[in-house]
């Protein structure tokens, strides 16, 4: 009798360890903030930026960070799921650190942050910031928002191994692996992982930002990186230079030809760190041919919230072909300069060699301008693409080609109609010397590969390298109007 009850207790005991060991690997969430007090955080700097409000903490004031020093974990996380809903009211900027540590002023220095702002608007002191919610600070920018201000919204953050994830309502934004050797800027240094705390930021007397539900999952230390790291310093270096630069990368013209799904296609941004507009094509033979078709095709769209939804116009019909009010749910709509009727009455699409009628290489140059004038100087277009394109029987002679005279009449055109001008990442044009005299008169430029599937979706390095070769601004840059506001 007593050998079997000692034998039943054994029995549970050993339930009671494989239960317990089980347990660890799928450890449960934990509640950083009890709604009613700041118990276990500690604020810099400024105390009064921080209140409590209906179960959520708000923020608004003088610059302050809000580190946790509670008990969890000893506020020192490696590997960890984090969780908070988070809400921003017009004009905000805010974010939240992890593997931080409690600092007495300043921005915190050590570890990641990730982003909140959800609109594009100027600061007291004359900034505007383009890394938008869901951005791993810096790193991995969003030009675009997926979120607005005055909806609470959900922020899941992973940390595994090198692998860093971010999903903005569950919908996976940032997706980045630190490399070996990580490429870092002098001022951003201790952007690295190691392990400690979280902050939540106090930006600045006009933001406005509440934070709730706000828990944690530890995880094991010793997990692998979900992800792979992309080992490329060049390529990360211009990538910071651009972030720190304030400029909003984006590539406005990504088609999903040939099979190439949108999910290949936002993967292939999270690991470069740029937004997509993703273009469909519009005209006579080129795509949507009428206003029905367009229209239900924008009525079934499912957008990815963090991209932009682009019209490319095709031939020089598409005017009469689309009503005003199926256009204008694009966020913009481009077109280019290479189908055109030339002066013996011959189309021709620039790009096709056996349609291009060439001649005398300044005759076509004046027909080309010509062209480019009217295009630009009727149709209601955002942006000029694949602009200043020369057929192949030319290309060699392109700086020569387009004289002063020539690009001045282009950069007119462009500026009195407010068309931005679009750096092809493809064809490697406007050339630099285009590009700083547009820059000059005051022309705006966006970035595009224009790709023909899944082979080619390109990184944006000749956008990239012009960025620093033409000292392009934020301000340079044409942006598709979804959250600028005044
Ligand atoms: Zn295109």
């Amino acid at each position: 009798m007593r050998f079997i009850k000692k034998f039943y207790l054994l029995v549970i005991l050993m339930n009671c360890l494989f239960f317990f060991s089980a347990c660890e690997d799928t450890s449960e969430w934990i509640s950083l903030f009890d709604g009613k007090t700041l118990d276990g955080w500690t604020a810099s700097e400024n105390e009064s930026s921080w209140q409590i409000e209906d179960g959520a903490i708000v923020t608004t004031g003088s610059r302050s960070h809000l580190f946790y020093q509670g008990d969890v974990k000893g506020h020192n996380f490696k590997n960890f799921e984090f969780k908070a809903q988070v809400k921003t009211m017009n004009h905000s900027n805010s974010g939240i650190y992890f593997h931080t540590s409690f600092q007495e002023e300043g921005w915190p220095s050590k570890g990641y942050e990730c982003q909140i702002v959800n609109s594009v608007f100027e600061t007291d002191n004359q900034y505007t910031e383009h890394k938008m919610t869901g951005s791993l600070y810096g790193i991995r920018n969003l030009a675009k928002p997926p979120v607005k201000d005055g909806e609470w919204f959900n922020y899941h953050i992973i940390v595994q191994g090198k692998t860093i994830q971010i999903y903005i309502n569950e919908n996976l934004v940032v997706d980045y692996t630190e490399p070996e050797e990580p490429m870092r800027l002098e001022d951003m240094k201790e952007r690295l992982l190691s392990s400690g705390t979280f902050a939540l930021q106090c930006h600045d007397p006009s933001s406005k930002v509440y934070f709730k539900e706000i828990k944690v999952k530890p995880l094991a230390d010793d997990l692998p990186s979900l992800g792979k790291a992309l080992d490329d310093r060049a390529y990360e270096k211009k990538l910071l230079l651009a972030a720190k630069r304030n400029i909003p990368l984006t590539d406005l013209h990504m088609h999903l030809k040939k099979g190439l799904t949108i999910e290949q296609a936002l993967a292939h941004a999270r690991t470069y760190g740029f937004t997509y507009g993703i273009a469909y094509n519009c005209g006579i033979n080129m795509g949507f041919e009428s206003n029905d078709s367009l229209q239900k095709f924008i009525d079934d769209y499912k957008r990815p919230p963090q991209t932009y939804l682009a019209m490319q116009a095709e031939g020089r019909e598409w005017l009469e072909l689309f009503s005003k009010e199926t256009i204008d749910q694009f966020d913009y709509v481009f077109t280019d300069a290479m189908t055109w009727t030339n002066d013996n009455g011959k189309r021709m699409r620039l790009w096709l060699k056996e349609e291009t009628e060439v001649g005398d290489p300044q005759n076509f140059m004046d027909q080309l301008v010509d062209r480019i004038e009217n295009i630009i100087g009727k149709e209601p277009i955002d942006i000029y693409v694949n602009a200043t394109f020369l057929p192949e029987e030319i290309q060699d002679q392109y700086d020569e080609l387009w004289t002063d005279q020539r690009m001045d009449r282009v950069i007119s055109v462009l500026k009195s109609n407010h068309v931005a001008m679009e750096i092809s990442a493809r064809y490697q044009i406007p050339s630099a010397r285009f590009i700083r005299r547009a820059k000059d008169a005051g022309v705006k430029f966006t970035f595009g590969t224009n790709n023909t599937g899944s082979d080619d979706l390109g990184r944006l390095e000749y956008c990239l390298d012009m960025i620093e070769q033409c000292d392009l601004q934020p301000e340079d840059i044409w942006m598709p109007d979804v959250t600028r506001s005044k």
